[in-house]
């Protein structure tokens, strides 16, 4: 950081914050009492931290800000589900979606500023990546949403990175997020209850089996065969099936964790029951579950989605040959859920 600019604070997970107040001559539970103010109770400026000395708040706002993010757009579903567009400080907009389960809240937050993974059916890729999120730019995410829910005395409690973005195209900064909404002594969502999607990088992969965290992975598969999944994601150029299976067989092995795949059932395309037998055949020993996704229209692509008749079938086919499969529940139908759409519509908007 050059002089001048400030690091935000939502950008830190407790162990770093730490090492930084020993640093300037402070005692480590300076950092707890610090993620105590941001995280539980929430207070927005350092002049409310009261535990803290003067000379130490004066200390903390010259070097650190706590920027978060604003809200430009809210939409909000008959079903609960809330869509937030929100604006990040160098004017850069975000999506991030509140979907309400019986288990809990689940927030869908975006990685990146745009995507550059361009895959054929999905409306983040129309606009292309500008730059990574920054961890503090995902916490915004969360703490934004939270911030909305306090009113009905709900929190977030499981976070999924399937928003705008491939989280493993920006590997670090993720990984910084995750471990900060993770900790205990802040926002304390378990690692069970958090989950990363990818759309297939490899080294991506081979890391996260590494990081030793009981977080979950799901790999955006949505093809049985890289004939039909290089027309859908040109990654399955880069990183084809017969290189993708084996490294989330590794992954399996060594976290001991089981990955989700997600396939979105597009109608003539990957939806028939040939297509489940492959899909049977390629999951084989690797032990995934298949959510299977409903396509979310988009108007400037050229899919539709599968009948609802023949999704069953899909599922049906694969839980009787051994691969455990669900539908995903849909949400708020009624707003602009797909994934990246009410940006797409805004950024346009706006450049027009
Ligand atoms: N880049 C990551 C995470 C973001 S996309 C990934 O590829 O997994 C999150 C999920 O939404 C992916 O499975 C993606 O393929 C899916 N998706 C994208 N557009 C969609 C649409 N229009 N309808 C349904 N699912 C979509």
């Amino acid at each position: 950081m050059g002089e001048g600019s400030l690091c935000n604070l939502y950008g830190f997970p407790l162990g770093e914050l730490t090492k930084q107040l020993e640093a300037i001559g402070e005692k480590p539970y300076r950092a707890q009492q610090l993620f105590d103010w941001l995280y539980v109770k929430k207070v927005h400026s350092f002049s409310e931290m009261s535990n803290l000395s003067k000379d130490l708040r004066e200390t903390l706002s010259s070097s650190y800000s706590l920027f978060l993010p604003s809200i430009f757009k809210k939409e909000e579903s008959q079903d609960g589900t809330i869509k937030l567009l929100l604006e990040m400080e160098d004017g850069a907009k975000v999506e991030c979606v509140l979907m309400r389960y019986d288990y809990g809240n689940a927030l869908c937050v975006s990685s990146e500023v745009g995507c550059s993974m361009a895959c054929a059916f999905c409306a983040s890729g129309l606009l292309r990546k500008e730059r990574g999120l920054t961890a503090a730019e995902m916490v915004g995410q969360v703490m934004v949403m939270n911030a909305l829910l306090e009113k009905e005395m709900e929190r977030v409690s499981h976070v999924v990175v399937m928003g705008t973005g491939e989280p493993f195209d920006n590997y670090d900064e993720v990984m910084r997020f995750i471990r900060i909404i993770n900790e205990q002594k802040g926002l304390a969502i378990g690692a069970r209850h958090i989950t990363v999607s990818t759309c297939g990088i490899i080294p991506g992969i081979q890391r996260y089996s590494e990081e030793g965290l009981q977080i979950n992975l799901a790999i955006s598969l949505h093809a049985p065969n890289d004939e039909i999944r290089a027309k859908l994601m040109p990654i399955a150029r880069k990183y084809p099936l017969k290189d993708l299976m084996p490294a989330v067989k590794e992954y399996v092995e060594k976290s001991g964790r089981r990955v989700t795949f997600e396939y979105i059932m597009l109608r003539g395309v990957n939806d028939s029951l040939d297509c489940a037998a492959e899909l049977v055949r390629l999951i084989g020993d690797t032990f995934g579950y298949v959510n299977l996704i409903p396509f979310n229209p988009v108007k400037e692509k050229p899919f539709e989605r599968a009948d609802r008749k023949v999704v069953e079938k899909f599922r049906d086919y694969l839980n009787n040959h051994g691969i455990k499969c669900t539908i995903r529940k849909e949400f708020g139908t009624d707003i602009d859920a797909a994934c990246g759409q009410l940006r797409v519509k805004y950024e346009r908007k706006s450049r027009q």
